[in-house]
């Protein structure tokens, strides 16, 4: 069932049953009121009867006011039949339980069918005590009464059928912005993901719903053209060591070349080879990393040992670059230097680091400071190298940036990208200080304590979580 089919038949539903409660409250009022009305009639018949019958002698039939089937009855007592007034024949059924009712001084009301009667007690002025009962059928009041009855059934069912077709119109008016919008959202598609929905003057929930669709554009776009340009970045990446390659080749095949002269081709080509197989694992690290659902293998890891494990590393494939790990102090415990994360990513991340360390200074010299404070550890990674101008610190996070000052020294500009997202994962931040002609300092902070390593360490089992 759809929308303006549903609040069409909540709309009737509504009113319907207001509409149906006021009719039935009219109904039944009107219904008493005639009751009462009646009552009153049947007891001043009663009355005049009787003082007819007492000051007169008799009761002149011409002179009373009709009732239909009227039947006026006076009983003594004992509930012996001293007078009957009307139909010869009593119709009313007046039982003995119904006449000490009435010497109980109350006027009483019953009513069978059609039939309504009262009954009332009266002294006459010789001390007898005389009980009247009246009674007959209120035709006018009940006629009335069923003509109101088909008044409101009608007006009730009239009123239904109008606020059904009301209900229909208002719905679909309602709704016509929203099948706007589900228009306006089908002509979009990838072509056109700059195109947005008209927002419109109002200041209504429609207009909220166009806005955060808008946003949510705004974002798929930003994703789409980073997307984009991270293809065109890679493919441009890759070829321009694939043109190094087949030029130095081409270069070498042109004549007979001697064993030494093969050396050094087949070295340079190793190099290239080389830089193209670190730009691929780098590409597909930033993939897995960046991926919707990274799925990390958490686990307890000594900050420090990480920290030498990568120094060695590197200086065992560049033997040139010298870096130093200084203590600023000692934790109390040694549960202090541990962290749960991922370590070959923890890993990762901090040998970019300290490559880039070294290899944006001219001295190849770079440091790592460790500060251990409550609940964190604060890592400083500096050198006194080139630095990095404010416009380029605003973008080196961004995949494959590389600053204008830094383009002969190797690299694909792919290492930051992939740290910051690592650090990221691994619930950290990371800021970076520079200045040109100085040096750099990049602060990464990561929680020595939280729910997800207790859970790690009092299960004493690696654990898997996606992020
Ligand atoms: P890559 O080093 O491969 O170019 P990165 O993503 O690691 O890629 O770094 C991006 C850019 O940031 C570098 O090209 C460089 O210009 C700048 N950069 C990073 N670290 C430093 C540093 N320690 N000193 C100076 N510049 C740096």
């Amino acid at each position: 069932m759809n929308i303006r089919t549903r609040l069409t038949l909540l709309f009737v539903l509504l009113v319907a049953s207001i509409v149906l409660l006021f009719t039935v409250s009219v109904y039944y009022l009107y219904d008493q009121f005639r009751e009462q009305e009646f009552q009153q009639r049947l007891q001043e018949k009663a009355f005049t009867t009787i003082r007819l019958r007492e000051d007169v002698g008799e009761v002149p039939q011409a002179d009373l006011p009709v009732i239909t089937n009227e039947q006026v009855t006076v009983y003594n007592k004992r509930g012996v039949v001293l007078f009957n007034q009307g139909n010869q024949r009593p119709r009313f059924p007046v039982t003995p339980d119904f006449l000490r009712k009435i010497t109980l001084r109350q006027p009483q009301y019953v009513r069978i069918g059609d039939l309504e009667a009262v009954g009332v007690l009266h002294l006459n002025s010789r001390g007898e005590v005389l009980l009247i009962v009246a009674s007959g059928n209120d035709r006018y009041g009940l006629t009335k009464l069923d003509r109101l009855r088909e008044i409101l059934f009608s007006g009730w069912l009239l009123s239904l059928i109008i606020v059904g077709i009301a209900g229909y119109l208002f719905a679909t008016d309602a709704l016509r912005p929203v099948a706007e919008l589900i228009t306006q959202v089908n002509a979009i598609s990838a072509t056109n993901i700059h195109q947005r929905l008209s927002v419109g003057r109002q200041r209504d929930e429609l207009a909220d719903l166009a806005r955060t669709f808008n946003d949510m554009l705004t974002r798929l776009e930003e994703a789409f053209v980073l997307q984009k340009s991270f293809v065109s970045h890679a493919s441009h990446e890759l070829r321009t060591p694939l043109t190094v390659m087949m030029g130095q080749i081409e270069v070498t095949r042109l004549q007979a070349r001697t064993t030494e002269e093969y050396e050094v081709a087949f070295d340079a080509l190793l190099d290239e080879v080389k830089s193209m197989i670190r730009l691929v694992n780098g590409l597909l690290e930033l993939a897995r990393a960046n991926s919707d659902i990274v799925t990390l293998n958490y686990q307890p890891v000594r900050i420090d040992e990480l920290l030498w494990q990568a120094q060695s590393l590197i200086v065992s494939k560049k033997p040139a670059y010298q870096i130093d790990i200084d203590f600023d102090n000692l934790p109390v415990q040694e549960e202090d230097l541990v962290i749960v994360g991922e370590e070959s990513l923890l890993q990762t991340a901090f040998q970019n680091l300290m490559e880039n360390g070294c290899k944006y200074s001219p001295d190849n010299r770079m440091s790592v400071r460790i500060l251990f404070m409550p609940g964190k550890i604060k890592l400083t990674f500096s050198d006194h190298g080139y630095g990095i101008s404010q416009s380029d610190i605003a973008h080196i996070f961004e995949p494959f940036y590389r600053s204008e000052s830094t383009m002969t020294i190797s690299g694909h500009g792919i290492g930051l990208a992939l740290t910051q997202r690592i650090i990221e994962l691994h619930h950290g931040s990371i800021e970076v200080e520079s200045t040109v002609g100085e040096g750099t300092s990049f602060r990464i902070t990561l929680l020595t304590s939280s729910p997800l390593k207790k859970q790690v360490l009092q299960s004493g089992e690696p654990m898997s979580s996606n992020s």
